[in-house]
């Protein structure tokens, strides 16, 4: 269906080009496939399946997406301006997801809370019917994958809003789901604009649970609909993570850390460890090391082997960080590298951006305290452990953390002092699906991945039998 909303171009960041013109739904067709959906007969013989054989289709979509990697990659590079290398790892690693909800839908226990009586108690977990999930465009084969496959794992059907700015790899996940024998309806991808097609789904009577990863200010206007209709939400929302580096760290393996943990994918990852705090002790070796290391990363066309990044998603976004950058200079900042484009003539076109590190900035600086989902690295130096954690709390955020010392002790005592869903010791970045995922404070509500990330998406039920 083309759908009679307003046509959606998704641009190719890397040369600013036109990639694609997609067709979108208008609020009519929105309530018309929201309201087919929920009554079908596909929902209703999905949701009496047995869990092997709902775990039996995950598998072959499982299938269907290592042998569909290639295009699924390529569809995000040609979106989001990431490069080929880690649009493949994102491909592969939604497989992963696919395969393990798979297992968790087999092996997921009803229980059977203990008698207070002449009766017999069970609990089972029941699904919600019909999921709006709502996704960001800087990793949507992941952020996706990890909605969807749980989502229907639980014997829900999805309908899936991928970002305006990444479209392809949410139509090309729905017919490879198609392909591997998914039911028609169970998985429906409405492409559009946020403010339309979004307050139209969520609004949807038939809709009983929405699940959004995006901006903070974007999950706040979702939590507030969703209050009014009385239906849960999961909110993964934004992150000004701390990167904490104690005098005892092993400084070479700290450094390559941290670089990773915010360059990667140029820094628009709400994980991203954006703000560094550096014993003052150790301040001047970690920026000349880090400095050296930022250099030497190559920027480049996201189809180039060689490069370590590609460009940024979109040129509107280029233009915030920009924007940034020039606050951190106003606020006093000293831009240590970067804090520009790229001078390669064959970039010009595109929406590149060279990794940033900045110092010179207070912690209340906006800086500081607001998510640039760039490049762009604040470092900060310590004294003091209990000064330290209340910087390294003091913003609304509450995503990640990542903690490098010597001393477990210390680090396993600071990981419980810092307000963060996730923190790393002496390591970053490291995400399994195993491990269930989410923010403390403005980061987020609830928690995808893991078995929990199952039960996200169903209900409870009590039912009591007499036994005498
Ligand atoms: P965004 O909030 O602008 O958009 C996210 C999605 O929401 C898009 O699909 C958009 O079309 C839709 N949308 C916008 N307004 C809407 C509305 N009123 N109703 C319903 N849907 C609406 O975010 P973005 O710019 O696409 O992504 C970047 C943000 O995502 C960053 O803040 C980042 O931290 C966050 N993010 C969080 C996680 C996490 O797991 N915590 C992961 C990735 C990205």
């Amino acid at each position: 269906m083309r759908g009679s909303g307003p046509v959606l171009e998704t641009i190719n960041p890397a040369n600013g080009e036109v990639h694609a013109a997609i067709g979108t739904p208008s609020s009519a067709e929105v309530e018309a496939i929201c309201s087919d959906v929920s009554h079908s007969s596909a929902l209703r013989s999905w949701q009496s399946m047995l869990p092997h054989q709902r775990a039996a289709v995950l598998h072959r979509i499982a299938d269907g997406l290592v042998a569909g990697a290639e295009p699924m990659a390529r569809a995000q590079m040609l979106e989001n301006g990431k490069t080929l290398k880690e649009c493949r790892a994102q491909a592969a690693s939604a497989a992963g997801v696919f395969r393990y909800y798979a297992g968790v839908c087999e092996t997921m226990e009803s229980t059977m809370p203990p008698p207070r009586g002449n009766w017999l108690g069970l609990t089972t977990h029941e699904p919600y019917g019909l999921i709006a999930a709502i996704t960001p465009w800087n990793s949507p084969l992941t952020m996706e994958s990890q909605k969807v496959a749980p989502a229907l794992a639980a014997g829900n059907a999805v309908v899936l809003k991928p970002s305006e700015v990444t479209t392809l790899p949410a139509l090309e996940l729905a017919r490879i789901c198609e392909e591997a024998g998914l039911p028609k309806g169970l998985l429906s991808v409405l492409p559009g604009y946020g403010t339309e097609v979004g307050p139209a789904l969520i609004g949807h009577p038939d809709v009983r649970m929405v699940t959004f990863t995006g901006g903070t200010e974007t999950g706040r206007r979702i939590g507030e609909q969703c209050a009014r209709r009385l239906i849960p939400v999961a909110l993964e929302l934004g992150g000004k993570s701390p990167h904490i580096l104690f005098e005892d760290a092993d400084i070479p393996t700290a450094c390559e850390g941290i670089i990773d943990g915010i360059f990667e994918g140029l820094g628009q990852s709400c994980i991203a460890g954006s703000r560094l705090f550096v014993h003052r002790s150790r301040m001047e070796e970690v920026l000349e090391r880090l400095t050296e290391m930022t250099e030497k990363l190559r920027v480049g066309l996201p189809t180039d082997p060689n490069v370590d990044f590609g460009s940024l998603s979109s040129h509107q976004h280029r233009a915030r960080v920009e924007q940034y950058v020039t606050l951190a200079r106003e606020e006093g900042a000293t831009v240590l590298v970067g804090g520009s484009r790229p001078t390669d003539p064959a970039l010009a076109a595109g929406a590149f951006y060279l990794p940033t590190i900045l110092t010179g900035l207070s912690n209340r600086s906006r800086v500081c305290q607001e998510e640039i989902f760039g490049p762009v690295l604040c470092v900060l130096p310590f004294d003091d452990e209990a000064d330290l954690i209340d910087q390294a709390n003091g913003t609304a955020f509450g995503l990640a953390c990542g903690i490098w010392t010597a001393d477990y002790r210390r680090g396993l005592k600071v990981a419980r002092a810092i307000a963060a869903g996730t923190v790393w010791i002496n390591t970053y970045k490291k995400l399994s699906i195993a491990a269930p995922f989410g923010g403390y404070k403005d980061s987020g509500l609830g928690r995808e991945k893991g078995l929990a990330g199952m039960r996200l998406y169903q209900q409870t039920k009590s039912i009591l039998l007499a036994t005498e």
